[in-house]
């Protein structure tokens, strides 16, 4: 009997071929879990650039044959998965439809389609080439966007639930989105529930020239509540997650580094985070993105 997953290299070296990072999930679609040393390095630990194998969920997705073969030989019972955004040029729409999720043949043009294992599609779209959240996606019920900071199961992984396959049913090229799922792709996220309805005008306006970013506002609104929303274990690799992210805006010049800081600083005290981890955490993010942080923004500290 071959090895089980024997039948992913192939697959796997094709959409690496396309362009595509590739990494391997555990047998239950989680990642898989980090090597100690990975496991106890501090917010400041540059994922990206960490050599291990399969630690770090997607940022160890590669295009290299050589790491693809050693990783699916390192997780023999491990899901093949394509790390999405800017690295793959990919933001691939995930329409559930257990969850109400509808393919709307009016915004979602035919592309490169996975029928996914749990009775779902994976359309694969062009990247536009500025940060793209992975997020439901706005005002569509089971559908999200993976794409920057995301991954999907890949072709030709199995449902851990459902035991049905992931396939590629149509295997054409990556088109370009049109440009109102691009303009929905980009909206800002709604306001939680909660929160009142007519607050003040947000004074962070679209900035000219901002990467195409329709209201970072609402991007850094999304992005913060991923730390409070994380398990507490995880609070602190979110929050350093999230500063990444956060740096990345900044980068685009749609939000300025004071209130990215004070934003960051903010959240991670209403996670309960220690003035120094989050220090860190945005220290370490905002290097690590290459993103320039004045000294005088966050109190002096390093
Ligand atoms: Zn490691
Ligand atoms: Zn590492």
């Amino acid at each position: 009997m071959t090895h089980p997953t024997s039948r992913y290299h192939r697959p796997a070296r094709a959409a690496a071929g396309r362009g595509w990072p590739v990494f391997v999930l555990g047998r239950t679609k989680r990642p898989v879990a980090n090597c100690p040393q990975c496991h106890d390095a501090g917010p400041g630990h540059d994922r990206e650039a960490c050599g291990c194998l399969t630690c770090h969920g997607f940022y160890a997705a590669t295009t290299d044959p050589h790491r693809i073969a050693a990783m699916l030989s390192a997780v023999p019972a491990g899901l093949l998965a394509i790390r999405t955004g800017a690295a793959a040029g990919l933001v691939v729409v995930d329409i559930d439809p257990q969850h109400g999720g509808q393919l709307d043949r009016s915004v979602m043009v035919p592309t490169y389609t996975v029928a996914t294992g749990s009775g779902g599609w994976h359309l694969y779209y062009a990247h536009p080439g500025h940060p793209v959240l992975s997020r439901p996606m706005p005002d569509r019920a089971g559908v999200d966007i993976k794409a920057d900071g995301g991954y999907v199961v890949a072709p030709p992984s199995v449902h851990p639930v459902t035991r049905r396959p992931y396939r590629t049913v149509h295997d054409g090229p990556v088109v370009e989105m049109p440009p109102r799922l691009a303009a929905i792709v980009d909206r800002p996220t709604a306001p939680a529930p909660h929160r009142p309805a007519h607050r003040p005008t947000t004074p962070t306006t679209p900035h000219a020239g901002g990467g195409g970013i329709s209201s970072p506002a609402a991007l850094l609104a999304t992005n913060l509540r991923r730390i409070t929303t994380a398990p507490v274990g995880r609070r602190r690799t979110t929050l350093y997650g999230v500063a990444r992210g956060v740096a990345r805006i900044v980068a685009t010049g749609a939000l300025d580094t004071t209130t990215a800081v004070a934003e960051l600083t903010d959240a991670g005290r209403a996670a309960e985070q220690t003035d120094r981890d989050i220090r860190a955490a945005i220290t370490g993010g905002f290097r690590d993105e290459g993103v320039p942080l004045p000294a005088d923004t966050i109190g002096g500290a390093a």
